[in-house]
């Protein structure tokens, strides 16, 4: 997506991290597991920093990188992620417990598709909710998830740009052609959604910034 020089020389900008967060940065790498790149992560714990969320909501745990290090971001947090794939949700859950952080990161195991709706019975209300699972499904995750969420929460929405190829789908791999097109489907229908105000930053494959409508009161 973004010029290699400018990625590596963004990625050498950064900090040391903890053992335990280059230890699953690893373990990620050495599974093939997408867990976002260290750019976009800063990015979104910078968010997390300025927007101060209490009730986050991610969909697609994998390991439970993203959930620590959000919670790394506001200590305060409590996180409800949701994993389908049962190695992966194993692998989150021993991690968040060898952080001891179960108290405030609950790995939910099912479809976000139906355990979204489940929340919706428990009445939850989030301040944030992350997208990060499977990117044809976008939309419906979105449209889930936004009535949890109260006026001037966040959606953020990784790999939007998937590669740079949802700029420009002919350079995409034709196994990819439908999900690069479902992605710029996603995009616009986000970017037009007028309960939202929307932004798509270029920060690793792509991130869009949603923010809920603040209910109006009566004053005006
Ligand atoms: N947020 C993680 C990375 C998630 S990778 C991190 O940055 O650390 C995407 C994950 O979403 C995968 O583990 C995949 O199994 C999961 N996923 C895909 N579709 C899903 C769905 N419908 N419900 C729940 N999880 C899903
Ligand atoms: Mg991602």
């Amino acid at each position: 997506m973004m010029d290699e020089q400018l990625n590596t020389y963004l990625y050498e900008t950064l900090l040391p991290k903890e053992d335990w967060v280059l230890e699953m940065e690893q373990q990620a790498k050495k599974d093939h597991v997408p867990i976002m790149d260290p750019v976009s992560m800063e990015f979104i714990m910078q968010l997390i920093r300025l927007h101060q969320p209490v009730n986050i909501l991610e969909i697609g745990t994998a390991i439970g990188y993203s959930a620590l290090r959000m919670l790394q971001a506001n200590p305060d947090a409590a996180i409800i992620t949701i994993e389908k794939d049962d190695t992966r949700y194993h692998q989150a859950v021993r991690n968040i417990e060898r952080q001891q952080h179960s108290g405030q990161i609950n790995v939910i195991h099912g479809d976000a598709l139906d355990e979204i709706s489940k929340l919706v019975e428990t009445g939850t209300v989030f301040d944030l909710v992350l997208i990060d699972a499977a990117k044809g499904q976008y939309k419906r995750f979105f449209e889930l998830a936004a009535p949890l969420l109260r006026g001037g929460g966040l959606v953020l929405s990784d790999n939007v740009l998937f590669r740079g190829h949802v700029a420009d789908p002919a350079s995409a791999n034709p196994r990819h052609a439908k999900m690069v097109e479902k992605l710029r489907d996603y995009n616009k229908w986000m970017m037009e959604h007028t309960a939202f105000s929307s932004s798509i930053v270029p920060v690793g494959d792509g991130i869009a910034i949603s923010i809920k409508t603040a209910e109006r009161s009566t004053i005006r």
